[in-house]
């Protein structure tokens, strides 16, 4: 096939989807060694896609295919996803070539595939969330615990995040497509909020780990959702600020409602107290993706659950919003938002947080 023949197969699938015209769709892709061309169809229309372009990539035809890029935005979403996928040109007849999937070889997960090109999707919607689900990932479960967590976030931390979209792949061999990335040895994450795709802007969305979050119980989904529905409200994916004040403000406004969680959770960080360990504060931002991630993120809750001591919640989120406003331009660091807001330079935090910290162990 040559690369212009390609090319016109590529912008009849924009046109089929856009115009969710099955037949034309149908037309168009051969079985290849990826997604069955029924289920890609079935993905696709399935989506709330407001946009949907196809063009070939800038370099030239692969052995036996073609590097396409697609750009896709959901109808909620304010940026679109771009993804690049490399299909393979075949068959059918000299008069109807046809495009077809490729399935990644094991061990190549650059290529940041989307989630509807990897398996068959469920999308379900309610008032403020969509999620992608891949097989047996029962979207509803999500819907019942994002939604009132994303209003009780929200009312804390005074921010409005519209309509938020949630991916479920069915195996970490999908999660991995989706993040471009092995999952490593250490990560012990059960959700994540990213950028989704190639480049940037990009939409940032929550994704789900199918076995971490599956296992999990009500109050855990419960609580991780309601730490989640803080990184999607203040778009902190996108933030440069400390990991720890990212983290502690998502974890104060977790178990804000819950105060005897929050300190079962420290158990122990507390537990390592009273044992003499002195861990440095502030946790880097390396220490909440390595062996020693439940302590940063007990230590980063700590922090913020002592300014909550000092002061309320009016307060800590003047203190957050001063670092990173709600209309995105750049703010002050957490040491100046710290004087101005409460008064006290770094150390004398360190030493009244210390005391504080000290008597509850
Ligand atoms: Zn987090």
């Amino acid at each position: 096939m040559t690369r212009d023949q390609a090319a016109t197969l590529v912008a009849a699938w924009a046109t089929a989807v856009t115009d969710r015209d099955a037949a034309a769709h149908d037309r168009i892709w051969a079985d290849g060694t990826g997604i069955a061309p029924d289920a890609l169809r079935d993905n696709l229309f399935a989506l709330p896609l407001a946009e949907f372009a196809a063009t070939p990539a800038p370099e030239d035809l692969h052995p036996g295919g073609i590097d396409v890029d697609v750009t896709w935005r959901l109808d909620h979403e304010s940026v679109a996803a771009r993804h690049r996928l490399r299909l393979a040109t075949t068959a059918g007849t000299a008069a109807e070539p046809k495009l077809a999937t490729l399935r990644t070889p094991p061990g190549e997960v650059d290529l940041l595939t989307p989630q509807w090109y990897e398996e068959r999707l469920t999308v379900e919607r309610s008032d403020h969330v969509v999620v992608l689900a891949g097989r047996d990932q029962a979207p509803t479960r999500w819907h019942a615990v994002l939604e009132p967590a994303l209003a009780v976030a929200g009312m804390r931390v005074g921010r409005d995040v519209g309509t938020v979209t949630v991916q479920a792949p069915a195996t970490e061999a999908v999660l991995a497509q989706l993040i471009g990335a092995e999952l490593g040895p250490d990560a012990t994450w059960a959700a994540l909020c990213r950028p989704v795709g190639r480049g940037s802007p990009a939409p940032v969305r929550l994704l789900l780990h199918p076995v971490r979050a599956g296992a999990m119980t009500d109050p855990e989904r419960a609580a991780l959702m309601r730490h989640e529905a803080v990184h999607l409200l203040t778009d902190s994916p996108r933030s440069s600020l400390p990991l720890w004040v990212e983290e502690g403000y998502a974890e104060a406004v977790t178990w804000a409602d819950d105060d005897a969680g929050g300190w079962r959770q420290a158990e122990p960080l507390l537990a390592e107290l009273a044992a003499g360990g002195q861990p440095a504060w502030p946790p880097t931002d390396g220490e909440f993706g390595g062996a020693a991630a439940a302590r940063a993120y007990a230590l980063a809750w700590s922090g913020c659950r002592w300014l909550l001591e000092v002061a309320g919640w009016p307060e800590l989120r003047r203190w957050y919003d001063l670092q990173a406003p709600v209309d995105g331009t750049a703010g002050i660091d957490e040491i100046a938002a710290l004087q101005q807001v409460y008064g006290i330079t770094d150390a004398q935090r360190r030493e009244r947080w210390a005391a504080w910290l000290g008597e509850r162990t």
